[in-house]
């Protein structure tokens, strides 16, 4: 088992616990390296790295940034990342500017379904309004009694031809990778096998194009280890990862209790001889970016210097 876990969200995105619960509950169930990813927010990483610090945990700094392909959405997981970088920030704030106006929309589609009050339910949900989206819009579903769980909604709801979807406009993938490269961080892409889902996602010839591209511009990973995919796909990107010569990451994209596929907590090994992604960082333990972002947020919010 890998005591690794790159990949989770906190109440600053779609996640159900505080960054400090979060860090807390990884402990518990035995992470010895945590990175938080939010989507497109960089908010929370000042307060989980001061629980980890007191966990004795390695925290990483990260990302999850909403991008746009082609007609696909990917997301992107920055590793390493510098939270004080200004392009990065400035990217990310920027992502987030289009989230109001498209839950507007998606409520508004709802509605034409007969779902009434769906925008003002969803925010009830979003501790953090800047980030609403459709795993906010899925808890109101749910409390309405309209699905079971959250898994359901996405089957009925919020996607492609299904009320409440909305196309939307994330970042451009090179705008995506250069704010994560160009901070310091490593560009990992994302269950990868959420885009290759049958009949409607992309073919391998397309995957092989997209990954391709990403090295291209400066991917350096790609998630073979994560809650999306079953052992079987484990295998295959595995494949890929040693194919185009990326590093392999793992995570559990855990988002609350209860909500995910797999929890936080020790993940499988990966498959054949992957080289995993902290190989990218072993060799320099301390990067300029962690010293950078301790003292800008000690500037921002006074909080208490941490020894990490
Ligand atoms: P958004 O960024 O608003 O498009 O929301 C994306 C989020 O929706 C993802 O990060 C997941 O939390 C959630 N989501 C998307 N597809 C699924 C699915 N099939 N099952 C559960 N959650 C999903
Ligand atoms: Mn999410
Ligand atoms: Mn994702
Ligand atoms: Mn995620």
């Amino acid at each position: 088992m890998l005591d690794y876990d790159l990949h989770c969200h906190s109440t600053v995105s779609d996640g159900l616990l505080s960054p400090t619960d979060l860090v807390a509950r990884a402990a518990e169930r035995g992470v010895k390296v945590l990175a938080l990813t939010d989507h497109d927010d960089i908010s929370g990483l000042a307060e989980a790295a001061t629980a980890a610090a007191q966990h004795g945990m390695q925290f990483i700094n990260g990302v999850e940034i909403s991008a746009t392909w082609r007609n696909y959405t990917l997301h992107i997981i920055g590793l390493r990342i510098d939270p004080a970088n200004k392009p990065l920030a400035d990217g990310l704030r920027n992502i987030r500017s289009g989230r109001g106006a498209r839950a507007q929309l998606m409520a508004d589609s709802l509605a034409k379904s007969g779902i009434s009050g769906a925008l003002e339910g969803a925010y009830q949900y979003a501790d953090n309004h800047g980030i609403i989206g459709r795993t906010h819009f899925a808890r109101f579903l749910v409390e309405k009694g309209y699905c079971k769980d959250v898994r359901s909604v996405f089957k009925n709801y919020l996607v492609k031809d299904k009320p409440g979807y909305v196309p939307h406009q994330w970042a451009t993938l090179p705008d995506a990778v250069s704010w994560i490269c160009g901070s310091g961080g490593v560009a990992v892409l994302a269950h990868p096998g959420r885009y290759t889902v049958a009949r409607k996602g992309m073919g391998q010839k397309t995957l092989r194009e997209l990954l391709r591209e990403f090295i291209d511009i400066g991917g350096q990973g790609i998630e073979v280890v994560c809650g999306s995919h079953t052992p079987e796909q484990y295998a295959e990107f595995a494949r890929y990862a040693n194919e185009f010569n990326l590093l392999a990451s793992c995570g559990s994209d855990f988002h609350g209790p209860g909500e995910s596929y797999r929890d936080l907590g020790r993940l499988p090994d990966f498959p054949l001889d992957c080289r995993p992604v902290w190989l990218a960082w072993e060799a320099d333990p301390s990067p300029a970016s962690e010293a950078a972002f301790i003292s800008s947020e000690e500037n921002q919010r006074g909080t208490d210097r941490v020894n990490r």
